[in-house]
This record gives C-alpha cells, structure tokens and sequence, in this order.
C-alpha cells in the first residue's frame, strides 16, 4: 500500500474490536490504535492519583499537568506514553478502571483534550482505529467504517473468558450486567455517543471467528480503497 488510509471501528464493550483490528492490522501491515486505552490511562491515573472522577473541574485541572503521546510498540501498535513513562497495559484491563473510563470519558474536557492527540495518529501510516466515535467524530472522512457488535449475551461471555478484566467472584451475570451499565452510558452521553454512523458497514459478529469478521474488514477496505 503506498497511500495512506484509515480504518475506523466503532462497537460497544466487548464485541471484539480489538481482536479483529489487530488481525485486520497484521494482514494489512497497518498500525493499530486503541483509543479505549487512552480513556482507560486517564481513568487509571485519576484512581490512582485519588482525583475524584465525578467532579469533571477536577479531571480538567490535573489534564492540564499530565501529557499523552503515542509511540510505535516495535509490534504493530502504538505504545502509549503517559507523563513520559509508557503504560502498563495490564494495570488499565481491570473491571474498576474499565467502569472510571467510561464515566471520565463523559467529560467534555478530557474528550477534547484526547482528539487531535488521536487524529494526530494518522501520521503514524496507515492505521486501524478502534473506539466509539471514531467513525463518527474522530475520523469522519475514513477510507472504511465498521460498527462491529454482538448480542450482550455473547459479549458477556467473551468478557468472561478474558483474564483480569472480570473481577474476582464475577459471573456471566455480572459481568453482562456492568457491561450493560457502560454500555448505556456510552450511548447516552451527549458528546460523541456511541451510535453507528450513517455510512459505517455493521456486522453483527455472534457465530463468526474474529478471522471471519477480519476477511470481511479487509475485503470491505479494499473495495472502498479500490486495491
Ligand atoms: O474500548 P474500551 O472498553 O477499552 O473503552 C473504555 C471506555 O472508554 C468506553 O466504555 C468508553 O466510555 C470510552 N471510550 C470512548 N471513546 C472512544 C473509546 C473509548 O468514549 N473512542
């Protein structure tokens, strides 16, 4: 591929985005961006930096402290880099700071301060990138736009079976029920809510391998891109 393009994912919680976009990014040679993560950073630091995340003019004043950049991982995605040091991935995949991602990300202020830092990761190269308004908001003029969903009962179970991000004692039931609530939140937020946008392809993925959805990702690019 000698332009650059951009592939945009959009989807609720554990749908499978991220599977299917590193797939998707490995067969392609394209770069993978995880903007969940970039929530999830700022929800962490707040935890753990005892900022109450319910009080946005709180988030605001430590924003205007804290730094985010991106760097490449060396493996196909980015690395993110929060006040200089890179993030432990592993400390962000937890039931606590995936439900404070969602609450800090419907602060006005950290959605702004977040979306030229993401638009910027168009000169990284080609990229795919996931989240819930990408498609939307982030990268309206995408060469491919996905919303890649499943039933809540088939996504609970993905859940389930990912390590560490279930809390200890979790069930399917209350992993289908938090999922649920950030969910709902996502979607009813004002600024950029999780929806489908207008021209994005949606594949509903119950019954599919993440390779399958990744064939069908590919395919659909490469029709829009007229590779
Ligand atoms: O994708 P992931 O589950 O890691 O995202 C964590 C949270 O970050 C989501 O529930 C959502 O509230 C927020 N988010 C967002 N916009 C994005 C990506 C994630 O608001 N583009």
């Amino acid at each position: 591929m000698s332009n650059l393009y951009q592939i945009a994912i959009d989807g609720p919680a554990a749908a499978g985005k991220s599977t299917v976009a590193k797939l998707a990014a490995k067969r392609l040679g394209a770069f993978y961006v995880n903007t969940g993560e970039m929530y999830r950073t700022i929800a962490w630091a707040c935890l753990k930096e005892g900022i109450d995340i319910s009080a946005p003019e709180k988030v605001e004043l430590a924003l205007a402290k804290w730094t985010m950049t991106f760097q490449n991982d060396g493996n196909g995605e980015i690395e993110i880099v929060f006040n200089g040091k890179p993030v432990v991935k592993a400390e962000l995949r937890t039931a606590d700071v995936a439900m404070a991602s969602s609450n800090v990300a419907k602060i006005p202020a950290v959605r702004a301060w977040m979306l030229q830092k993401q638009r910027d990761c168009r000169m990284l190269g080609t990229i795919i990138m996931e989240g819930r308004d990408i498609c939307t908001i982030v990268l309206p003029d995408a060469t491919a736009k996905f919303f890649i969903t499943a039933t809540p009962e088939e996504r609970a179970r993905r859940r389930f079976a990912q390590s560490g991000e279930v809390a200890a004692g979790a069930t399917i039931k209350s992993v289908a029920a938090e999922i649920a609530e950030r969910d709902k939140q996502d979607e009813n937020r004002p600024i950029a809510p999780l929806k489908p946008a207008a021209d994005a392809k949606v594949i509903y993925t119950d019954g599919m391998t993440p390779e399958e959805v990744a064939d069908l990702v590919i395919a659909t690019f490469k029709e829009k891109a007229k590779l």
